[in-house]
C-alpha cells in the first residue's frame, strides 16, 4: 500500500509542477518539472541531454 501512495504523491506532485507551479528550467527555459537544486528546475529534454553528457564521460 505504501508504495501505492508513493507512486500518487509522485504523480501529483510532477502534475503540481507541469500545471500549476510551472517552473522555468534553467536552461532554456520551457517548463521544468525535474528538481536539480534549490528552486532550479531543468526539463525532461535537458535531463536527456546531461545524461548523455553524463554518459559519454565513460
Ligand atoms: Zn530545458
Amino acid at each position: 500500500m505504501k508504495k501505492i501512495f508513493l507512486r500518487l504523491q509522485e504523480f501529483f506532485s510532477c502534475f503540481y509542477l507541469r500545471h500549476i507551479k510551472k517552473p522555468q528550467c534553467i536552461i532554456c527555459g520551457e517548463v521544468g518539472t525535474l528538481k536539480v537544486g534549490d528552486h532550479q528546475y531543468i526539463c525532461e529534454s535537458c535531463a536527456e541531454i546531461m545524461n548523455e553528457i553524463g554518459n559519454d564521460r565513460d
